[in-house]
């Protein structure tokens, strides 16, 4: 036993304590929906990914218990080896149907895919071109390839394009960015993006995973949103947030790219694949939204109502159009503060301060879900207001 290691680390977790930045996970005693019991009472949940309420739909449940039952609890193997089952195709190919793409490949999470995208495609003569927001599995995907590393201000395409001329003679180029980024909620400037990818012989990444299942008319993302099927080269996304909120990710695109990320994939070739029950859930998750477009509507309009019902009470949201509303607050110790007195009050919702976001611009984040009734928006509005008040803000 190192000992010195322990009392290092220790003395580390002493200082997070001490400066209240040491986390203590929330514990749900019931399944993630727009009401959930948190220390034996009910709240209105407004933190969760769950954007089309599919991660208790009893036939996402039941899709995922007839998998456990006809394939079992997992693939004991590696995909390569003997951990592929027909499941894991049939998922992959509703996956490349519902994204109008060639072929889509799964993870055992978006973090995976994201680690099993960029240095697989990516060596030292390459360069990546990555919006400096982009989710924490970029930036580590980022480092784990040789490439050249171009890391732009959040969405400043007028710098992109500079890195893109300086970097010009690089072998490959990828442009990659989160689609919805998840702290403001905002879009990329996809567009723009796609332009410069085509202008500069660049292939463009855009991870989908606050974007699946909420924005474009059929809950493709931003991709959709934009109207640029076609234009984007590859698309990552999550199977845990609205597609039915387990774990899972894939990658999409074009069956060349997909191919080589089979065959030279590390997660996919060293790591075990995922589990039937997931894919199950998945699978009826996708079919769900599929079947029920009204889920996106009835999400839109949910988002458009709540962010109007906080505007109207006096407080600051940051524009947008996606279901993810923060309401800023300012100082770290205000939203600590706010954020406790919405749970007394039967509302969960996450607050991120110092250093999550910069200094004076912490907030609380809330994330709507089509399943919220307007009567639970409602409430929680009325909490929001009260608190406020309360709190003199
Ligand atoms: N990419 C983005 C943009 C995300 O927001 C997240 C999750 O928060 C992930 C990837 C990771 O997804 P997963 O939970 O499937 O690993």
């Amino acid at each position: 036993m190192d000992r010195e290691l322990v009392r290092q680390l220790d003395a580390e977790l002493q200082q997070l304590k001490a400066e209240h930045r040491y986390r203590l996970a929330n514990e749900l005693q019931s399944p993630q929906a727009p009401k959930v019991t948190i220390d034996g009472a009910e709240r209105i949940m407004l933190s969760s990914n769950n954007y089309l309420g599919l991660a208790d739909a009893p036939r996402v449940i039941a899709g995922a218990k007839k998998a456990l039952e006809v394939f079992g609890n997992g693939t004991a193997s590696v995909r390569f080896i003997c951990g592929t089952m027909s499941l894991h195709r049939r998922l992959e190919a509703k996956i490349a149907e519902f994204l109008n793409v060639e072929a889509a490949v799964t993870f055992i999470s978006c973090w995976d895919a994201n680690i099993g995208l960029v240095p697989t495609l990516l060596g030292q003569d390459d360069a990546v071109f990555s919006d400096a927001l982009n989710h924490a599995s970029i930036v580590d995907a980022i480092r784990l390839s040789k490439a050249k590393r171009c890391i732009y201000p959040h969405t400043d395409t007028a710098a992109l394009e500079q890195m893109l001329q300086e970097n010009a003679s690089a072998r490959r180029k990828l442009i990659i960015t989160d689609g919805v980024f998840s702290m403001e909620g905002a879009l990329a400037p996809l567009p723009k993006l796609a332009e410069l990818a085509e202008k500069y012989g660049a292939a463009l990444a855009v991870d989908e995973s606050h974007a699946t299942g909420v924005l474009g008319q059929h809950g493709r993302g931003t991709t959709e949103h934009f109207g640029l099927a076609g234009r984007v080269d590859i698309q990552t996304s999550t199977l845990g947030k609205a597609l039915g909120g387990s774990c899972g990710g894939y990658v999409a695109g074009k069956k060349t790219i997909i191919d080589y990320l089979i065959q030279y994939s590390r997660p996919h070739l060293f790591s075990n694949a995922l589990p039937p029950a997931v894919c199950g859930g998945a699978l009826a998750a996708i079919e769900i939204l599929q079947a029920e477009p009204q889920r996106l509507s009835r999400l839109s309009e949910n988002v458009s109502y709540f962010r109007r019902q906080l505007q109207t009470v006096g407080l600051k949201v940051l524009d947008g159009q996606t279901p993810i509303v923060p309401v800023m607050i300012g100082e770290t110790a205000t939203a600590i503060a706010f954020q406790k007195a919405l749970l007394e009050k039967g509302v969960f919702v996450c607050g991120f301060g110092y250093p999550v976001v910069p200094q004076g611009h912490a907030r609380l984040r809330c994330q709507v879900c089509a399943t919220h009734t307007k009567e639970q928006l409602d409430r929680a509005v009325a909490a929001f207001a009260q608190v406020k008040k309360d709190m003199h803000l």
